[in-house]
């Protein structure tokens, strides 16, 4: 009963305190408006578990379907072979909350009803606030933003996405930055300065820091290589030669350690994709430890490091207890394994002083999943808490403080959100 009362508590206290979203990619509303939304397409990440059952993505999966009843007939097939898994159950949460679903699971019977729901109020621009503002309290959601695109700041706070930055010596993506920019790209300096330059823009428009996302294709592993040996391989492509992958990593290896001086000059966050990756990908290129030698280079910046690390939350814990430049963000995680972040979080907190903790980035496309995805990160967030008092001998007051440090303060001490305290 006292094990109940006092996460209950919690749960009370967690729902109460407002909320940084410390990665995003929710469509912008002016475009999130403009979607005619059902449920064959208020997609999140089961998408993924659909192409690992079927071997189509969702769209293919639909293909050729006459009407709802067909499409939820083959939604039905699949989920009869993975309806387990935590991508699925991320929906369920929020067909309960937002769009009447009875019962635990959708079935024959109640498909119907979410689906008109869903049609009737996805969509509509005060829904979008509503859900964002109200239901998930955001104060503001640290966004992605890809190169040349702009966002909307009275909901997003910007992070420039910098996979093109590594992708310099392919001739499309280096004349595209170069318009862009107004200079001309004829060596790897050049480069460097039309890459320094556009950062310059987005942070002078309020961008917070740089975010890479390159161990969905390679390895997080790089290491210093000299401006003289990398220019060498950059004239190669700049003539029109094919660079091997071992060159093509040391271009890349020399950009990665430039966004870090950039990211050092400009005072901005360093924030990387570690785990997780998607179907058929090399897992132990995502290791976080591959991260130690760029770590070491820049003791003064901030590394905002994503995704718990999974399935490496552990050595991501003691690269936080060791590395004082790392911040350990749960962005995506809850949705992926609730149980793999309980985990990791009551490791974390054994480990890691906590300012350095950020509890939550939705890292979905709608409002709706936002939401579902709150949930199941409050639910942990009270479990774990909960059972670290009782068994581990934390306080009380470092319980509560940690929720508010997790889910706000310490998202707008590193971001610098002054604004939004
Ligand atoms: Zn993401």
């Amino acid at each position: 009963m006292a094990r109940q009362t006092l996460r209950d508590g919690l749960l009370g206290l967690i729902r109460r305190t407002p909320v940084v979203d410390c990665h995003s990619h929710t469509m912008l509303r002016r475009d999130y408006c403009q979607e005619q939304w059902s449920l064959f397409n208020l997609m999140s990440y089961f998408a993924r578990d659909i192409a690992s059952v079927t071997g189509k993505d969702v769209g293919t999966l639909m293909d050729g379907a006459k009407n709802d009843q067909e499409r939820w007939e083959r939604l039905k097939g699949v989920l009869e072979k993975s309806r387990n898994v935590s991508y699925w159950r991320h929906y369920i949460l929020m067909y309960q909350e937002l769009f009447g679903l009875k019962g635990d699971d959708l079935t024959d019977r109640n498909w119907k009803g979410v689906n008109e729901q869903i049609k009737k109020k996805a969509g509509g621009a005060t829904w979008y606030d509503d859900i964002t503002r109200k239901r998930c309290r955001i104060k503001t959601a640290v966004r992605n933003i890809p190169w040349f695109e702009d966002w909307e700041p009275e909901y997003f706070t910007a992070v420039l996405r910098m996979e093109s930055a590594l992708a310099l010596y392919e001739k499309p993506t280096r004349d595209a930055l170069a318009k862009h920019v107004g200079m001309s790209i004829g060596s790897l300096k050049a480069a460097k300065a039309a890459l320094a330059k556009l950062t310059e823009q987005y942070a002078a428009q309020g961008a917070v820091g740089v975010k890479l996302a390159h161990a969905y294709r390679r390895t997080l592993a790089s290491e210093p290589v000299s401006e003289a040996t990398a220019s060498r391989i950059f004239r190669k492509a700049l003539a029109g030669k094919e660079l091997s992958w071992p060159e093509a990593k040391q271009v890349e290896d020399h950009i990665i350690f430039f966004l870090g001086e950039l990211a050092s000059d400009m005072d901005l966050v360093f924030q990387i994709h570690t785990g997780v990756q998607g179907n058929y990908s090399v897992i132990p290129d995502s290791n976080p430890l591959h991260l130690i030698p760029l770590l070491l280079a820049f003791p003064r910046v901030k590394f905002d490091l994503f995704h718990a690390g999974y399935p490496y939350s552990r050595e991501m814990g003691m690269l936080g207890k060791h590395h004082p430049n790392t911040y350990l963000n749960m962005c995506w995680m809850y949705v992926i394994t609730m149980e793999g972040s309980r985990r990791s979080l009551a490791e974390w907190i054994d480990l890691v002083p906590g300012h350095r903790l950020l509890g939550f980035g939705s890292d979905v496309g709608t409002p709706e999943f936002i939401l579902s995805h709150l949930r199941m990160a409050e639910s942990c967030l009270a479990d774990v808490l909960a059972r670290k008092v009782e068994r581990d001998f934390l306080s009380k007051t470092a319980a509560t403080d940690l929720v508010r440090m997790m889910l706000h303060d310490n998202a707008c001490e590193l971001y610098g959100l002054e604004g939004n305290r």
